[in-house]
C-alpha cells in the first residue's frame, strides 16, 4: 500500500506556514514504513529538533482505480479515519528553500500516525466531517471537513490521473491551522466528531 498526502488544503493553515493556496492539489507520498497504528508510542527523531504534528482526515481506498472521474470517486473509499501527519518543519523549511523533494521531512519512521477506522456511513458525510485535536488536553486543532480547498473527491480525481489507486492505500487530506510542536512526554487525543480515534504518547 501506499500514503498520498495533500498539502495546503486549508486556507488558514496554508497562511499561518506562509505559504500560498495552490490552484491544484499540492501531494506527497509517504512509505508504507511510515505507519504508526494501534495507538504505538511515537519516538522523537534525532534528526530534528522542530517535530510539528498535523491533523488530517484519513480516507482508505477500498478498489483500485485510475482515472477516476470525480463524480464517481465516492465509489472508492467506505472506511475514514484520522491521523498524525508528522512533520520535521526544521528540515522541509531547509529542503524546500533549496527547492529540493521534502521525503526527508514527511516520509520518515513513524511519521504517519493512524487511528482506527469508522465506516463512513456511520459517521455522515466526507464534506461535512468535524475533526479535533488534544495535545496534553488542551485543544490545538479543530476543523470541519467542508473548510478543504479540494474535497476529497476532487483529491482523488487529479491523484488517480498520475498514480493508480489501489485497495488498501491511504489518502491523507491535509491538515487544519494549529500546526506545533511536539516534545518528550507529549499525549495526542484524536476525534472524529464525539469519537476518539487515536490516543498514544511522545517519547
Ligand atoms: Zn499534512
Amino acid at each position: 500500500m501506499k500514503i498520498i498526502c495533500v498539502g495546503r488544503n486549508y486556507a488558514a493553515h496554508a497562511k499561518e506556514l506562509n505559504n500560498s493556496v495552490e490552484e491544484e492539489p499540492v501531494i506527497f507520498l509517504k512509505p508504507d514504513t511510515a505507519l504508526l497504528n494501534n495507538n504505538q508510542d511515537f519516538y522523537l527523531p534525532d534528526f530534528s529538533n522542530d517535530i510539528h504534528y498535523e491533523t488530517e482526515v484519513v480516507v482508505k481506498i477500498n478498489k483500485a482505480g485510475k482515472h477516476i472521474d470525480e463524480k464517481f470517486a465516492h465509489r472508492y473509499y467506505d472506511s475514514i479515519s484520522l491521523g498524525i501527519d508528522f512533520t520535521a518543519r526544521d528540515l522541509q523549511s531547509m529542503l524546500k528553500a533549496k527547492g529540493l523533494p521534502w521525503e526527508r521531512a514527511k516520509a520518515f519512521d513513524g511519521s504517519a500516525v493512524i487511528g482506527s477506522f469508522l465506516p463512513l456511513a456511520d459517521i455522515g458525510m466526507i464534506s461535512d466531517l468535524s475533526f479535533s485535536m488534544n495535545l496534553n488536553g488542551q485543544q490545538v486543532q479543530s476543523a470541519n471537513t467542508s473548510e478543504m480547498v479540494f474535497s476529497v473527491d476532487k483529491v482523488i480525481a487529479f491523484v488517480s490521473r498520475f498514480i493508480t489507486l489501489k485497495t488498501g492505500d491511504l489518502i491523507y487530506t491535509g491538515t487544519p491551522q494549529g500546526v506545533g510542536k511536539v516534545n518528550v512526554g507529549d499525549n495526542l487525543v484524536g476525534f472524529l466528531g464525539d469519537k476518539e480515534l487515536f490516543n498514544f504518547k511522545v517519547k
